[in-house]
């Protein structure tokens, strides 16, 4: 399993070319930029953006067209499953709180 080091590891290899946008099936065939691997970037590096994130991270596929096109090779889906497992762990700690 990574771990968030990894993670940012990976991310900050980032070129920003955007071309990702351009094969992520909500944008492209749901017309909805709302998640993209740009958004899950930045939740990661800047956790303002991890409330919005953590409300829309399901919606992704995890169909991996994001990692196809990248030409760092990206794995933005295993940042997608991070993401999630630490929304459930969360979650779960805060009722086990209770
Ligand atoms: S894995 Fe998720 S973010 Fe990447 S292209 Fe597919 S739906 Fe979009
Ligand atoms: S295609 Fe890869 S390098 Fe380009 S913006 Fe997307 S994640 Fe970054």
């Amino acid at each position: 399993m990574m771990h968030y080091l990894d993670i940012l590891d990976e991310i900050n290899k980032c070129l920003h070319c955007l071309l990702c946008l351009h094969v992520c099936p909500l944008i492209v065939d749901l017309n909805q930029e709302i998640i993209s691997p740009k958004i899950i970037q930045n939740s990661l590096r800047n956790p303002i953006n991890k409330v919005y994130v953590d409300d829309v991270i399901y919606l992704c596929l995890k169909c991996g067209a994001c990692k196809i096109i990248c030409p760092r090779n990206l794995d933005i889906t295993k940042a997608v499953i991070y993401i999630g497992k630490s929304i459930f762990s969360d979650i779960t700690t805060r009722k086990m709180q209770k």
